[in-house]
């Protein structure tokens, strides 16, 4: 029997248990210790999907082992998939080997469907803090110190860390590589982050105003000081209308994400903490899931 026939096989038994009523947990993870010794390769995986299979029983599961055998295949297999692009470049190489260039090519192609399979959360668990390319690491370590900044990160909001790693990823997922372009780009937002002139860029990115995706794809003008304080002078005079009419309820927005649950259903105040001419403090409640934080 062949690697892919014995995975079938194994797939075919594993699908009727995440679909049944959780009996059976200690066949399924006999069946997983199995899968983790066959030689499985990336033809086997894109052609059995036995990846997906092997997740789905992950979040059926309600055995301990069983759950971590699976992340444990699952992270397994993933390094199969971001690793062997080399092979590539050296097919390009040899001028003789024409014929099994073609062969190549679906191949490919298959790995790109996998890839999106990937970016799909309902299939695979997210893969944005998953890379080991160095160029990619080197640039969330470079987004990370610019969201950083001088330190000064309001209570409740997601991790520079996190919020870098969220914006290398959208980045990267629209050039598909680690090129001059990627370069430029990653290198523009690091800039402007870091741009005293402009704090209001980094604060809007750090408390949700804006998502990362809309932050991978802005120009230097969008980034630049200008629009920015607009995008918060309306926050601002909105809150402070509201706040005339309403101090105690506070007024409700969509402007910020929760750091916690990263939904956009708050409700803010804004106090003068301190004397008359220096900014209001804003105080901000998630109404999801009641996480405080403040900004100014
Ligand atoms: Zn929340």
């Amino acid at each position: 029997m062949s690697v892919e026939e014995e995975v079938m096989r194994i797939q075919k038994k594993l699908n009727k248990m995440s679909s049944g009523d959780g009996t059976g947990q200690e066949q399924a993870l006999e069946l997983l210790k199995v899968l983790q010794k066959l030689p499985v390769n990336l033809e086997v995986l894109t052609k059995t999907r036995i990846g997906m299979t092997v997740n789905a029983l992950r979040k059926s599961s309600s055995d301990d082992e069983v759950i971590s055998l699976s992340k444990t295949l699952i992270k397994n297999w993933k390094k199969f998939l971001s690793g062997p692009n080399t092979p590539n470049s050296k097919d390009t190489a040899g001028s003789s080997k024409k014929s099994k260039e073609k062969e190549e090519k679906p191949r490919e192609l298959e790995l790109k469907d996998k890839e999106k399979e990937k970016k799909m959360p309902t299939t695979f668990p997210p893969v944005s803090s998953n890379t080991t390319d160095a160029v990619r690491l080197k640039c969330r370590e470079l987004l990370s110190t610019a969201v950083r900044g001088d330190g000064e990160i309001p209570e409740g909001c997601a991790s520079p860390e996190d919020l870098a790693e969220e914006l290398e990823e959208a980045i990267y997922q629209e050039f598909r590589n680690t090129d001059m372009r990627y370069k430029n780009r990653v290198r523009s937002r690091v800039a402007n982050l870091k741009d005293t002139k402009n704090p209001g860029l980094r604060m809007n990115f750090l408390v949700g105003v804006i998502p990362a995706s809309r932050l991978a794809v802005m120009t230097a003008e969008e980034m630049a000081s200008d629009e920015m304080k607009s995008l918060r002078n309306k926050f601002l005079k909105e809150a402070i209308n509201d706040a005339q009419l309403a101090t105690v309820q506070g007024t409700k927005t969509d402007l910020l994400k929760c750091g916690k649950c990263k939904k956009r259903n708050c409700t803010y105040n804004q106090v003068q903490t301190r004397s008359a001419d220096e900014p209001m403090t804003t105080f901000v409640m998630c109404n999801e899931c009641g996480n405080r934080w403040k900004f100014c």
